[in-house]
């Protein structure tokens, strides 16, 4: 790709954005490999940089130093001696708009040092993604805001507020770690599996869509490509796409992804009205849905009716603790079911919502709320691990 000497200049600050969003360590590869930023830093400093930073702000809930020191990169930028900066504690800020913003997201508030850096090299990981379907250049990049600005991006529309966020914070490359890619119900239960692969593009789409391929992912079925191409943001279809190196085929996997698959039919002995719904708000489902198989609340409540995407018209004649408005596709039917705020909303409202039959939003959870939801996920972790381990093992049985 021409050599770190044709990307960084000398005497340049060059931020290294790392997915870093998870307490985890690893080997669950949800977070980038400390070995890949490790070898990306001994590169960078061939071209004699000013300064190198490694730069995150985790997911929501998460704590970003905590993440550093358990996925190896505490360690790893003491050892090769460069700055190692939690986004979410920087207080200077630029508040930069983003011009011909699509989603909500007309400014987005960034930390200086970002902003003013002569280069960013994203180094995501590939792996499944509850509420993405999939995570790897594109998705990488949301991990450069703030909490607020993440929970902003969430309420209206995640997959264009990641592409705004994006034309506000362009990497100059995307370099991925594709050696293990977190599958499963990633990234909260991962299952890593082997690819054994690097990937990099200037592109960040072309490289995702070349990540799944090398999956066994049909990009078709991820609606942030779709969104991507509409904002123009890299490449539209394989087409366009010229892969040098290793041929994809050769190391193409059947990585288990359980967030894709025909969701009106999957679970037969619930009346599922999902049409017209982004593969995020499908991921969430999926989750959901295996979720109270695995803890036990499945026959119990195969009484909800559940509304996922965008529909013209729902039944009339569903009592309102029935039927369940997933997203906010749904806001419309509000005042008629148990709506389930967020675009997509977050990871475990629908199986709390079907189980309590409560609605539990910013403006409606009370303290108990939170109390029982946190005190469930705690109880029944051991249990919806082992169930997620079975079925990959199933599933690698039938597939390979
Ligand atoms: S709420 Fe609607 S638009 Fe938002 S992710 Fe779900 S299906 Fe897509």
């Amino acid at each position: 790709m021409g050599g770190v000497s044709s990307l960084v200049e000398k005497g340049s600050t060059v931020v290294l954005k790392p997915n870093a969003g998870h307490v985890a360590p690893p080997e669950s590869a949800v977070c980038t490999n400390p070995d890949v930023v490790r070898a990306v830093i001994r590169e960078v400093k061939k071209a004699e940089p000013k300064r190198i930073i490694i730069a995150e702000a985790a997911a929501i809930g998460c704590d970003t130093m905590e993440c550093f020191e358990a996925c190896g990169l505490t360690q790893v930028a003491k050892e090769e001696d460069v700055e190692l900066i939690d986004i979410k504690r920087e207080k200077d800020l630029i508040n930069i708009p983003v011009r011909g913003y699509h989603s909500n997201i007309s400014h987005v508030k960034l930390p200086r040092f970002l902003l003013e850096a002569e280069h960013i090299i994203n180094l995501p990981i590939l792996k499944a993604h509850a509420s993405m379907v999939f995570s790897c250049a594109l998705k990488n990049i949301k991990g450069v805001v703030q909490d607020k600005v993440h929970l902003d991006m969430h309420r209206e529309n995640l997959t264009m507020a990641m592409m705004d966020v994006w034309w506000a914070v362009r990497a100059d490359i995307n370099i991925v770690d594709a050696i293990y890619a977190a599958g499963g119900f990633s990234p909260h239960t991962p299952v890593p599996e082997y690819i054994g692969c690097i990937m990099g593009s200037r592109d960040p789409v072309a490289v995702d869509r070349v990540a799944c391929h090398l999956s066994g992912i049909n990009p078709d079925e991820v609606s942030y490509f779709k969104v991507a191409a509409e904002v123009g943001l890299g490449a539209a279809t394989d087409e366009e796409i010229e892969v040098i190196g290793e041929k994809v085929a050769d190391h193409a996997i059947h990585m288990w992804v359980p967030y894709l698959g025909d969701m009106s039919t999957r679970w037969p002995e619930y009346r599922i009205l999902c049409e017209n719904a982004c593969s995020s708000c499908q991921a969430l489902l999926a989750l959901n849905m295996e979720t109270l198989k695995a803890i036990g609340e499945y026959d119990k409540n195969t009484d909800a009716v559940i509304v996922v995407g965008r529909k013209d018209s729902i039944p009339e004649d569903i009592p309102k603790e029935r039927l369940i408005l997933h997203g906010n596709c749904t806001r419309k039917w509000r005042d008629r079911g148990l709506f389930i705020e967020g675009c997509p909303p977050a990871e475990g409202g629908l199986h709390n919502t079907i189980i309590d039959r409560s609605e539990m939003n910013d403006d409606t959870a009370t303290a108990e709320d939170i109390e029982r939801i946190v005190t469930r996920k705690a109880a029944t972790a051991p249990v919806w691990r082992e169930y997620v381990l079975k079925m990959a093992e199933e599933y690698h049985r039938q597939n390979g």
